[in-house]
């Protein structure tokens, strides 16, 4: 069985205080949840504060970013010891949000997770198709080739994948439970091709306009192991319903 894992990306928002008060909310709602990985992504400058209030908790810190480099003349960017000092476990890699507007090619992407993995953190892998790849019935092929060169030469055990589809991403859209379904067993499909039994293990999230309201649907489908919940994260009372989502059989 493969333990729910529900990741919060919250992007470029809250301060300290913001991410503070969100969490004096957050916590006491989800104490009690021992059946998911609950896992919140701040933004960099509030890593730090957020990963002492998570100590002891059963909330695990997650970072946006990380940079292939592990230390040295890079102005701007963050290695992974850095987020590894600020009580990271996790880190997202390739966001559709990172690959538009910060040119992130999957070659960048592979080495990133590379370097994030050799100096221990787990590693969120994002891959999605955009809309008008979609309508040209490409999805699958994009997915593929997001998976074969971001994943070259890396060992998936410390690996968890993210379907996004872009179009689903921040616009209310959010994929049925049959698209992501479908989205979703071929990811594994993939995987299983160059990983075998691996593939069964793996946890594939779900990512595009995660609601309360639709959560329950998505998490029936067999190979939607989670959520990566951006906008409906930023509330404690709406990603509290979230990480509660109805469990369904066992
Ligand atoms: C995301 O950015 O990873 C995301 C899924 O955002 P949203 O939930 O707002 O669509």
């Amino acid at each position: 069985m493969r333990k729910p894992f529900i990741a919060a990306n919250w992007k470029m928002n809250k301060t300290v205080p913001e991410a503070e008060a969100f969490l004096s909310e957050f916590l006491p709602e989800v104490s009690n949840v021992t059946d998911a990985d609950i896992v919140i992504a701040p933004p960099f400058t509030a890593l730090k504060t957020v990963g002492e209030k998570l100590k002891g908790t059963n909330v695990i810190l997650a970072a946006q970013n990380v940079f292939y480099e592990e230390k040295g003349a890079y102005t701007g960017e963050i290695s992974p010891s850095m987020l590894l000092d600020a009580g990271c476990s996790y880190v997202i890699i390739g966001h559709s949000e990172r690959r538009q507007y910060f040119n992130e090619t999957d070659e960048i992407v592979n080495k990133k997770i590379k370097t994030a993995l050799k100096n221990g953190l787990k590693v969120i892998l994002c891959i999605g198709e955009s809309l008008a790849q979609r309508q040209e019935g490409k999805t699958n092929d994009v997915l593929k080739e997001q998976l074969t060169n971001g994943l070259k030469d890396v060992d998936i055990e410390n690996i968890v994948i993210a379907y996004e589809p872009i179009w689903a991403i921040g616009t209310g859209v959010t994929a049925t439970p049959e698209q992501a379904e479908d989205a979703h067993s071929y990811i594994r499909k993939e995987i299983s091709s160059i990983y075998g039994n691996k593939a069964e293990a793996l946890r594939i999230l779900y990512g595009g306009s995660v609601t309360p309201d639709n959560v329950n649907d998505l998490m029936t489908c067999p190979d939607v192991d989670g959520a990566l919940v951006g906008g409906a994260s930023l509330k404690p009372d709406s990603f509290s319903k979230i990480v509660k989502f109805k469990r369904t059989g066992g």
